[in-house]
């Protein structure tokens, strides 16, 4: 029966061992090089080198192949003393990992010698535990929860598409989320726009938002604009937000926030929805089609009826704003095929999805090669501009 001696002496005649002098270099002059740290949660939390990649030793075999695709880029593996690296290093090339080596004195000889460690941002054990669905996805795992924690998404209107997207944001984690509505609570929002409430009525929309919010998830911070978004205001309001999430129900507006948008380069994800359809798409500024792109003039407002006076059908705008949180998220985390360029169409009563696509068009007032520079105006409810200077 072979001692723990046998077997660690073993495993490191089968692996190659540098110092840390030699890791350091590495590190430093091996393009692609990777480091991997696999001590526990706990010891990783009290300090780690510099961009490792955590995977405890009990997880390597489970984990490595997810966040480690290539099997030929340079692995640099270290525990705290040199042991458990060792260890992990020969499990790595049995699974095929072609460059790895294991540091000998590991973390702590690092650490004493004066070379270069962080304190790893890490996720508090409530957060953990609140957030263990998306950290189940390796495509979101630590580094995504992060992300969204770090994201600033802007919600214009706390109304019926509003309500749904900050739901679902706050409960993903989205650590800020800013909220712009100058309504109050009343009755007949409460058809469909779940942020709200009967002890709310009469109370601002975006401080009922913010009550709703918070309760559910104290990682947000919520931002409210109690104001109309105009041309004096626009261009700040939305300064500093990643995405912007558009539930607004008027012309007007969405041709004020596409040219912000424009000018300050955010990506707006936009809803509408009439009666038993909705639309969403998201405007990626030079990237994909504009507003403008799609609707180069605002139809005459007799052909245009708001909402307030348009019926819809209170689930609608769940799924339409359920629509727009997801693509946000998509947008901050990076993942899959964002609604660019796609125009997402939904019938409620056929209760079918169809997908268009949607050019920029060159010609385009705003976003084209050819458009000037770009004049921040309001526009009455006849959709006419009123060149109102933004400064
Ligand atoms: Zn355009």
């Amino acid at each position: 029966m072979p001692t723990f001696r046998d077997l660690l002496a073993t495993a490191k005649s089968q692996i190659r061992e540098v110092d840390t002098a030699e890791a350091e270099r590495l590190v430093a002059e091996r393009p692609g090089a990777v480091v991997v740290d696999v001590r526990e949660a706990d010891e990783y939390e009290q300090g780690a080198l510099p961009e490792a990649v955590h995977i405890p030793r009990g997880f390597l075999e489970s984990q490595i192949e997810n966040k480690m695709a290539d099997h030929d880029a340079p692995l640099v593996v270290y525990c705290a003393g040199g042991t458990r690296s060792a260890f992990a290093a020969r499990t790595l090339g049995e699974l095929g990992y072609t460059d790895v080596v294991s540091v000998a004195g590991g973390f702590n000889k690092w650490k004493n010698e004066g070379r270069t460690w962080t304190t790893p941002r890490t996720l508090s054990p409530e957060q953990r535990n609140r957030y263990q669905r998306h950290l189940l996805l390796p495509e979101v795992g630590d580094e995504g929860q992060q992300k969204l924690l770090d994201a600033k998404v802007l919600l214009l209107g706390a109304g019926g598409l509003g309500s749904p997207a900050a739901l679902y944001l706050a409960a993903a984690g989205v650590g800020t989320l800013g909220i712009i509505d100058m309504d109050v609570v009343d009755e007949s929002n409460l058809q469909r726009q779940i942020l709200h409430n009967l002890d709310r009525i009469g109370d601002r929309k975006v401080d009922s938002a913010k009550k709703t919010l918070t309760a559910l998830n104290p990682d947000v911070n919520v931002v409210t604009y109690d104001v109309r978004l105009g041309a004096d205001n626009v261009l700040d309001v939305i300064d500093g937000y990643d995405v912007i999430v558009d539930g607004t129900d008027n012309f007007p507006t969405r041709y004020l926030v596409n040219d912000a948008s424009l000018v300050k380069r955010i990506p707006v994800v936009h809803g509408s929805i009439f009666r038993f359809e909705g639309q969403a798409t998201v405007f990626n500024p030079y990237v994909g089609p504009c507003y403008r792109c799609l609707i180069p003039e605002p139809p005459p407002a007799d052909l245009a009826p708001s909402c307030a006076e348009a019926g819809v059908l209170g689930v609608l705008p769940g799924i339409v704003g359920s629509i727009q949180a997801m693509e946000a998220i998509k947008i901050i985390l990076g993942l899959g095929e964002p609604l660019v360029g796609r125009l997402l169409a939904y019938d409620a009563l056929e209760e079918s999805f169809r997908s268009f696509k949607v050019p920029r068009d060159p010609q385009c007032p705003a976003c084209g090669p050819d458009a000037g520079e770009i004049v921040i105006a309001e526009y009455d409810e006849l959709c006419m501009p009123h060149p109102r200077s933004a400064a």
